[in-house]
């Protein structure tokens, strides 16, 4: 079980109320991702949910009950942070077990615990190590085992891989994504980034300035932005998105167009421009395309096997299956 509800919860600082009002359910299982710019509240969300920051107003219930005042200890969440926090003079095994032995658990249990997570995580052979015998992806993995031995409800990780270095985090990100898969335990997972958001998520909750901008599948998002702050915020690179005379013959205030949605040709399109940057990831190219008479330049994705280059004249014709329109508030109009 590990359903969590939030029913109109709300935090101040003093005057400064960052998360106005909130609602959002969390079903059990769910891997779910609290996404947005810095500052914008994340955190706060977590440690509210966590019980390690007090609401000033509205309720949280886990598995259908009220937990609004429940202890952090007794709401049987496990919190994984950025900084792994493991204590440097003992053992992975005595670091995993802690929890246990603060709960004084009986040592056969604790041992089964420990094994297993030990197991999940391939630090089996690394028991003994302390932790500065170790990489800083099993650091981490460290601090996710002192969380799977409690065998919480729901895990709540604050951008739990910030420290690693790019590849490290693929890594750990498909270790999470297995572990989720192997447990089917709830996870909230906070990060101020796209790309781990949809990659990871079940659900992605998009945040800014503490409101909940959307709420949907990675798919749903990408596919239908609610508003011009998810457009620009999910997908990379980012959606264009054009004013002016372009919008108007859509019947909208701003247009929006990814830039896969995009065709390329050297010989005719709805658009001529100018190749100003190019950026060639092998499998894909990045164009920055400059002179198109629009108001914004704009960003075309292709085939890593497109030959153009720098100053080269080229056309542009948007998919227009694959327009997206928003109105003078920045809202979606359906199509
Ligand atoms: P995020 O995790 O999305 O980067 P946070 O939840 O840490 O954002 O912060 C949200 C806002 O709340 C920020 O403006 C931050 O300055 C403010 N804030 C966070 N914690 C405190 C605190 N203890 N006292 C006052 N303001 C805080
Ligand atoms: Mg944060």
């Amino acid at each position: 079980m590990g359903k969590i509800t939030l029913d109109k919860v709300t935090k101040r600082f003093g005057d400064v109320e960052v998360i106005p009002p909130l609602d959002l359910t969390i079903d059990e299982g769910e891997f779910v991702v609290f996404v947005g710019p810095s500052g914008c509240g994340k955190s706060t969300l977590l440690r509210l949910i966590a019980g390690l920051e007090d609401v000033s107003g509205g309720q949280i219930r886990i598995n259908g009950e009220d937990a609004t005042l429940t202890p952090p200890a007794k709401r049987g969440l496990a919190m994984v942070f950025q900084s792994y926090a493991l204590y440097p003079h003992m053992s992975v095994r005595k670091n995993i077990a802690f929890p246990l032995r603060m709960a004084d658990m009986d040592q056969a249990e604790q041992d089964r615990r420990i094994d297993n997570a030990a197991k999940i995580l391939n630090l089996t052979d690394y028991i003994d190590r302390r932790p500065g015998q170790l990489s800083g992806g099993q650091r981490q993995r460290v601090a996710i085992g002192r969380a799977i031995v409690r065998e919480p409800v729901a895990f709540l990780f604050d951008e739990p891989l910030s420290n690693l270095d790019a590849a490290l985090r693929v890594g750990m990100h498909h270790e999470i994504t297995e572990l989720h898969a192997r447990l089917k335990t709830t996870m909230i997972y906070v990060t101020h980034d796209q790309v781990e958001a949809m990659t990871m998520a079940d659900k992605i909750v998009v945040l800014r300035a503490g409101n909940i901008e959307q709420v949907g599948s990675p798919l749903e998002l990408y596919r239908a932005p609610c508003n011009l702050f998810v457009a620009g915020f999910i997908g990379s690179p980012k959606m264009n998105l054009l004013t002016g005379e372009v919008a108007k013959l859509h019947d909208a205030t701003t247009i929006g167009i990814r830039p896969e949605h995009i065709a390329v040709s050297t010989t005719e399109g709805m658009w001529k421009g100018r190749v100003g940057v190019t950026e060639h990831l092998g499998s894909d190219t990045f164009l920055y395309v400059h002179d198109t008479g629009l108001a914004e330049d704009i960003t075309v994705r292709v085939s890593g096997e497109v030959d153009v280059k720098y100053g080269d004249t080229i056309y542009l014709t948007p998919d227009t299956h694959q327009l997206h329109r928003f109105d003078q508030a920045g809202r979606r109009i359906s199509n």
